[in-house]
């Protein structure tokens, strides 16, 4: 990871904080409340946030001696699939987010490395990394539709719950029990 991200930030990006309304003086704060966009990609590998569906935003922003301190919650919709059984999953996702952004060129910039503390871009915030970390940190790796799914039947894939209680595929075809009574001869 590059020491300085290159990119330049778009102030009018929903996920770009402006602080230039924040006085630079420990303790002043700042309320964010807003609406943004989900980006692409925003979750894991069976559920995440839908692309462009809408984050809700509920932040403090507050100047503490070295930069701005970003805490607050961000709440969206999930898509998902059940690792178990595949049927869709629609949830709700609330992200705690607690994040020191440092000035440029203060002592927390020079002494400590990027992925420890956040960077301020001039008075631009890039909230999306957090923003993705705490997704990330949030949502389940195996999601399941329910709590107690019981899955699929491993030999016909049809869900347990339509399947009736004694279901089993336990009966033996002829042709097998046959080749097992060999067996039991040539022992
Ligand atoms: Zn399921
Ligand atoms: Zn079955």
């Amino acid at each position: 990871m590059p020491k300085h991200s290159p990119s330049t930030l778009n102030p009018r990006s929903p996920l770009v904080l402006d602080t230039r309304d924040l006085p630079r003086r420990p303790g002043a704060l700042r309320t964010v409340k807003r609406v943004a966009p989900a980006p692409a990609d925003l979750g894991v590998e069976l559920i995440g946030v839908p692309e462009g569906a809408d984050l809700d935003l509920d932040l403090r922003l507050e100047s503490v001696s070295e930069g701005v301190l970003v805490s607050g919650t961000i709440s969206g919709p999930v898509r998902g699939e059940c690792g178990r059984c595949l049927r869709q999953i629609n949830d709700s996702v609330v992200v705690n987010v607690q994040e020191l952004y440092a000035y440029e060129n203060s002592a927390t910039d020079e002494t400590t490395d990027e992925d420890e503390v956040g960077r301020m871009q001039g008075d631009l915030i890039d909230l999306e990394p957090a923003l993705r970390d705490a997704v990330v940190l949030t949502l389940p790796t195996n999601p399941l539709c329910r709590e107690d799914c019981p899955g699929l039947c491993p030999e016909c894939g049809v869900h347990w719950d339509d399947l009736p209680v004694d279901h089993s595929h336990q009966q033996i075809d002829p042709r097998w029990a046959g080749l097992s009574q060999l067996n039991r001869t040539e022992e």
